[in-house]
C-alpha cells in the first residue's frame, strides 16, 4: 500500500433544482463525512470539497415552469442544500457552486487546454431549431406525438405516458415547447471527447490496477468498458452554462457533465492558494464519494478528462454506494416520496445524529437498502437510548453521586476489568480497518460494541449494590466506566459528531486525538466532570405514525393530481349488453414467463368452472412468484385467442396506471372460485 501525504476528498455535487433527502445523505455525504472526520482526528492533511451543480437543462425547464430565471432557481436551492448539510454536520472545508467566476474560469481553461492539444473530435449534425426564438432546442424542449402510444405530449427524449425513450426525430408532429411552432433542422458543430480511444488506458488503470475497488463499482466499470465506449459531445446549444471559450463556439456552452466534475477543482482553488498540491501531486490520495448513478462519470469520463488535460492526478478510489429506498419504494423527488432533510429537522429538532446513526447502520453499501420509520424508531430506542445513552448516563450520574463528579482513584484490576481495558485498542483497530476500507456500517457496529461492553460492565458489576460494602471496588468500576466514556467520545466523533461533542462537554474533555483511544488515564484520576445530560430521548409511536401518515398523504396527493388526467367516459351501453359479460373470481395455480417476451405471463387458473390457461400482459408489473395462490378477476367468456403459440382462454382484469403500470383486481377477501361478478 502506498503511503499518501495528504487526502483530497470530494462528495458528489448535488443538482441545484431541489432540496436534498435522506437518500443523498446515506449514499454520499455521511460516508464522505465519516471518512474525512476520521482522517482529521488522525491529524492527516485532509481537505473535503463539494458544491452545487447549477447548470443543465432541468434547471432551465424548472425556471421556465416557475416563471423565474435559472439563476433564481439555483440561488434558492443552493442555499437550502448548503444549510441542510451544515445542519447535519457535514464538515466540508468548502461548499461552493458551479455558477461562480472561479469555476467559469477553471472550466474554460480546462476545455481550452484539451482543445489546443487537438484532443476533441469535431462533428456537424442536424438539430432541431426554433426559428422564432432563434435557438436550438434541447430534446426536452421538443414536444410531439409518441409513435408508440399516441400521447400528444411526449418529450423529445421520452414519452412519460408509456415510458418509451425516444429521439426527437421519432416524434410525430414535433413542435417547440418555447414558441409552439414546428422546429426546422439546422446544422450545428460540436466538440466530442473521444472516449473510445481510452479503452486500453481504462482496462489497465481500472481493471488491472484497481481491483480493490468495491465490487459494485468495479463491475459497472467493467461492463461499460466491455461494451465499448463512444465519443461524447462536450458542448451543446444552450444559453445556460459555461460559454465555450473559443471563437467558433459562440452561443454554445459546455455540456453539464463536462463542467460539473471540474467543480471539484474550482472549489479547491477557491479554498486555498495551495490547491495544486492537492490536485497535481502523486502524494495526494484523491477519493470521490458518489452514488451509483454517477459511477460512469467519476470512474470513466472524468478520469479521461483529467488524463487528457495532463496535469492532474487520478482518483485512488471511488467508493460509490447503491440506492436507499423509503418504506419499500424508490425515493422519488418528482413524486415527493422522500424524507427531506430540512423537513426532518422541523419534526425532529436536535436529532441529526439519530438520522446519521440510522443511515449509517443501514447504509446501502453493497446493495439497495430500505429506510423505514419503524426501524428508525427501533434503532433510536433500543440502541442509542438503551445502550449508548443509558450507559453514559449511569456512569456520569453515579460519579456525581459517589465522588462529587471527580474521576475516582482505582484500586486493583480484576480479570474482567483488564478485559474491558484491553478491548479499547482492539476496537480502535477494527474501526480503523473498516473505515479505511469504506465499510462504514461495520465500523459503526464496532464503535457501538464499546458502548455495549460498557453497558454490560455496569449491569454485571452493579456498583449501586456494593457501594455500602466495598467502596474501593466501586471506585475501580467507575474509574473504568469513565475511561469507556472517554473512549466513546473519540470513537463516535466521525459518526455522531453532535453526540460526541455533548459527551466531551459532559466529561469536561478537549480530547480529539484519535491516537489517544485506549490511552491509559484518558480521563485522569481526580479530573472533574460536568453533570449528566441525556444524549438521546425515546421516540414515541405517535411521532412515527405522523411521519408515515405524512408520506402517504403526499402519495395520495400525487394520485389525485394524476386522476385529473383520466380519460373521459365511454358511450353508454344497455343492461343487456352488460349481461353478456361473464366475469368470475379465480385463483392462480401456476405462473410462468412466456419465453422471448417481456410483458407476457402464462397463468394456469382455477376458475371454479374449470382449470384453464390465460396469457396476460402483466409481466412488467408482477413476477410469477408474486402471483401463485393469488385470487384474480377473469373475463371467462372472451373468445379464445392464440398468443405466441399458446391458446389464451379469457382475460385477467387489471387497472392501468398513468405510466402503463398494471394493478390486478382481486376480491376484498378470500372468496369462492367461480363467483360471478355483477
Ligand atoms: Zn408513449
Amino acid at each position: 500500500m502506498k503511503n499518501f501525504q495528504r487526502y483530497l476528498i470530494t462528495a458528489a455535487l448535488p443538482y441545484a433544482n431541489g432540496p436534498v433527502h435522506i437518500g443523498h445523505l446515506a449514499g454520499v455525504y455521511i460516508p464522505a463525512d465519516i471518512y474525512s472526520r476520521y482522517l482529521r482526528l488522525k491529524k492527516e492533511d485532509v481537505i473535503f470539497v463539494c458544491g452545487s451543480d447549477e447548470h443543465g437543462v432541468p434547471i432551465t425547464i424548472r425556471a421556465q415552469k416557475e416563471g423565474k430565471t435559472p439563476q433564481e432557481i439555483v440561488d434558492k436551492y443552493h442555499s437550502i442544500i448548503k444549510n441542510s448539510f451544515a445542519e447535519f454536520g457535514i464538515n466540508f472545508d468548502i461548499y461552493s457552486r458551479t455558477t461562480n467566476s472561479v469555476h467559469y474560469e477553471t472550466a474554460s481553461n480546462f476545455f481550452k487546454t484539451i482543445f489546443e492539444k487537438n484532443g476533441f473530435i469535431e462533428k456537424t449534425t442536424e438539430n432541431f431549431f426554433d426559428e422564432e426564438r432563434q435557438q436550438f432546442l434541447a430534446d426536452r424542449y421538443i414536444i410531439g406525438t409518441c409513435p408508440r402510444c399516441g400521447n400528444e405530449k411526449a418529450y423529445g427524449d421520452q414519452c412519460e405516458k408509456c415510458g418509451t425513450s425516444l429521439a426527437p426525430s421519432e416524434l410525430l408532429n414535433p413542435h417547440s415547447a418555447l414558441s409552439g411552432k414546428p422546429p426546422i433542422l439546422k446544422s450545428t458543430k460540436h466538440w466530442y471527447l473521444p472516449l473510445d480511444k481510452f479503452e486500453n488506458f481504462l482496462k489497465k488503470w481500472i481493471l488491472e490496477e484497481h481491483q480493490e475497488w468495491k465490487p459494485n463499482v468495479y463491475g459497472q466499470c467493467k461492463s461499460w468498458i466491455d461494451s465499448g465506449l463512444q465519443p461524447r459531445a462536450v458542448s451543446r446549444d444552450l444559453n445556460w452554462g459555461v460559454p465555450l471559450p473559443i471563437e467558433e463556439g459562440k452561443g454554445k456552452v459546455l455540456y453539464v457533465w463536462f463542467d460539473a466534475p471540474i467543480g471539484y477543482i474550482s472549489a479547491t482553488k477557491e479554498l486555498t492558494e495551495d490547491w495544486e498540491k492537492y490536485w497535481k501531486s502523486e502524494d495526494t490520495k484523491l477519493v470521490h464519494f458518489i452514488g451509483k448513478d454517477n459511477i460512469v462519470f467519476h470512474c470513466i469520463i472524468f478520469p479521461i478528462m483529467l488524463k487528457m488535460e495532463g496535469s492532474y492526478i487520478l482518483p485512488e478510489n471511488v467508493p460509490a454506494n447503491e440506492f436507499l429506498n423509503l418504506e419499500g419504494e424508490k425515493i422519488s423527488t418528482s413524486q415527493n416520496w422522500a424524507v427531506w432533510l430540512h423537513e426532518y429537522l422541523e419534526d425532529f429538532p436536535q436529532k441529526q445524529d439519530v438520522l446519521r446513526y440510522v443511515l449509517t447502520a443501514n447504509a446501502p453499501e453493497t446493495k439497495d437498502n430500505d429506510f423505514t420509520w419503524k426501524d428508525f424508531q427501533a434503532r433510536n430506542n433500543s440502541e442509542l437510548v438503551a445502550v449508548l445513552g443509558n450507559f453514559v448516563n449511569r456512569a456520569v450520574v453515579l460519579t456525581h453521586k459517589y465522588f462529587e463528579g471527580k474521576v475516582p482513584q482505582y484500586d486493583s484490576f480484576s480479570d474482567y476489568d483488564k478485559e474491558v481495558l484491553t478491548s479499547f485498542s482492539q476496537i480502535k483497530k477494527n474501526v480503523e480497518e473498516n473505515i479505511e476500507n469504506f465499510h462504514f456500517r461495520e465500523a459503526l457496529k464496532e464503535a457501538m460494541n464499546l458502548a455495549r461492553i460498557g453497558n454490560k460492565y455496569l449491569a454485571d458489576t452493579e456498583p449501586w449494590k456494593i457501594v455500602k460494602t466495598d467502596f474501593l471496588r466501586v471506585q475501580t468500576i467507575l474509574y473504568i466506566s469513565l475511561q469507556i466514556c472517554g473512549n466513546l467520545s473519540l470513537l463516535f466523533e466521525p459518526f455522531l459528531p453532535f453526540t460526541a461533542a455533548k459527551l466531551r462537554k459532559m466529561l469536561n474533555s478537549n480530547e480529539i486525538n484519535w491516537e489517544n483511544i485506549g490511552k491509559e488515564n484518558l480521563l485522569p484520576v481526580n479530573h472533574q466532570i460536568e453533570t449528566a445530560e441525556l444524549l438521546f430521548a425515546q421516540i414515541e409511536d405517535k411521532e412515527i405514525e405522523k411521519q408515515i401518515e405524512k408520506l402517504h398523504f403526499a402519495k395520495q396527493q400525487r394520485l389525485q393530481q394524476t386522476a385529473s388526467q383520466v380519460k373521459s367516459a365511454k358511450q353508454n351501453i344497455s343492461y343487456d349488453d352488460f349481461q353478456k359479460i361473464d366475469i368470475r373470481v379465480a385463483t392462480v395455480l401456476k405462473a410462468e414467463k412466456v419465453a422471448k417476451t417481456k410483458k407476457l405471463l402464462q397463468l394456469t387458473l382455477d376458475t371454479g368452472i374449470d382449470t384453464r390457461i390465460v396469457v396476460s400482459g402483466i409481466a412488467e408489473s408482477y413476477s410469477p412468484e408474486q402471483l401463485i395462490g393469488k385470487q384474480v378477476v377473469i373475463l371467462v367468456n372472451l373468445e379464445p385467442r392464440e398468443i405466441k403459440g399458446i391458446t389464451s382462454q379469457g382475460m385477467i382484469l387489471t387497472a392501468e396506471g398513468q405510466n402503463g403500470e398494471l394493478c390486478l383486481l382481486s376480491p376484498e377477501k378470500l372468496f369462492m372460485n367461480g363467483a360471478e361478478i355483477k
